[in-house]
């Protein structure tokens, strides 16, 4: 099967021809030949959302049916990767909730996004900067014994910890040394604090500036941090409304590509409209595409996609090849995932043609254009 269109390379867009054979790209040939083009589709990489608690009208935490649902819901807006996100919920359900992404796993649907393990976000947060993680579920990392995160460990790729929590920074090194990316948030900590949570092993941020001191220059916190930390990672929800955009070249100049992680944190209500919901076992509302925990300002998570984020971030003047490369190659590099996330000879044929105007026109998933 041979694909025609504008290739989103790493560091350029160049016109050329993919083919695809048994769910890889078998070959690509560009056009030396072929001028500027403003008609042909762009082809991109399949997007990766590391950050996502439901879509579609599905709650990763509601059970196999409601995963099946939302990485249904997902692969239509390009997402072609994914780990199913829970809030903060007492122990034994995010047992529960682990179990079932496990299971799940193995018959998850080929016409959806695919899983690639699940992201806990909490209970390690701190309550100060909860957002709208229930602060009955949040626990100190010093009060839990080890033992009771082990039934956890299985498919779990990243994990969201304050690092100024009574022993957070030995829950830290026990995580990354188990294999478990550590990404720090939902946090009041002082710059350095933050510094001794990335010491510890952490490498990523979650939703960078939002549950987070900002970036004060009297008492910098977390997000100062993770900024001035070269080697970490930061998540960006691009919706214009958890970061303003005028502080988006601020990141992009800061970040490499690599390091600059688009997610959505898009709730089960994300991709229906407006309306009442619930974000795990909080009460929550969406109004003109703002969603927050009910009768408050506090948001609670996106309605966003990374299909939005990605054209959100090409407004604000970041190339297209970076903005695909912030939605593709930096959070499977964060995760450690090589044989997706690149055109490039040998990868899977994980594939988003975008029209001219960057909304999504098909996707593919290992070879094959799902309709
Ligand atoms: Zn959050």
């Amino acid at each position: 099967m041979a694909i025609v269109g504008r290739l989103i390379l790493a560091r350029r867009v160049a016109v050329g021809r993919l083919t695809v054979a048994e769910g890889v790209i078998a070959a690509i040939d560009l056009d030396h030949e072929a001028g500027p083009d403003d008609v042909l589709p762009y082809i991109a990489p399949g997007f990766v959302d590391l950050h996502v608690h439901g879509f579609g009208g599905f709650d990763a935490m509601d059970g196999a049916d409601a995963l099946s649902g939302m990485a249904r819901a997902l692969l239509r807006r390009g997402v072609t990767s994914f780990l199913p996100t829970a809030v903060s919920a007492p122990l034994d359900g995010l047992v529960a909730f682990a179990t079932t992404v496990r299971d799940w796993m193995a018959d998850a649907p080929a016409d959806g996004a695919e899983p690639l393990g699940f992201n806990l976000e909490g209970p390690f947060l701190a309550p100060a900067r909860r957002g709208a993680h229930d602060p009955a579920h949040l626990l100190a990392p010093a009060d839990v014994p080890r033992a009771a995160l082990d039934p956890l460990l299985d498919g779990l790729r990243l994990m969201t910890v304050a690092p100024e929590l009574d022993g957070a920074r030995e829950l830290i090194s026990w995580l990354t040394g188990r294999g478990v990316v550590v990404s720090l948030g939902h946090s009041e900590a002082s710059v350095e604090a933050a510094v001794a949570g990335y010491g510890a092993g952490a490498t990523s941020t979650t939703h960078l500036f939002n549950a987070m001191r900002g970036i004060d220059h009297r008492s910098p916190g977390l997000a100062a941090a993770a900024l001035t930390e070269e080697r970490v990672c930061v998540e960006l929800i691009a919706d214009d409304m958890h970061v303003h955009p005028a502080l988006w070249p601020l990141v992009s100049r800061l970040k490499s590509p690599d390091r600059l992680v688009l997610v959505s944190d898009a709730m089960a209500l994300a991709g229906t409209g407006d309306g009442p919901g619930r974000l795990g076992s909080v009460a929550v509302e969406v109004r003109d595409g703002r969603a927050t925990v009910a009768g408050t300002t506090t948001l609670a998570g996106s309605v966003t996609a990374l299909d939005d984020a990605v054209d959100r971030l090409v407004a604000a003047g970041v190339t297209i090849p970076d903005a695909v490369a912030a939605a593709t190659r930096a959070p499977l590099a964060l995760l450690g995932v090589a044989d997706r996330g690149h055109l490039a000879v040998g990868q899977r044929a994980d594939l988003v043609e975008l029209a001219p105007n960057l909304t999504v026109q098909r996707v593919m998933r290992a070879g094959r254009w799902i309709p």
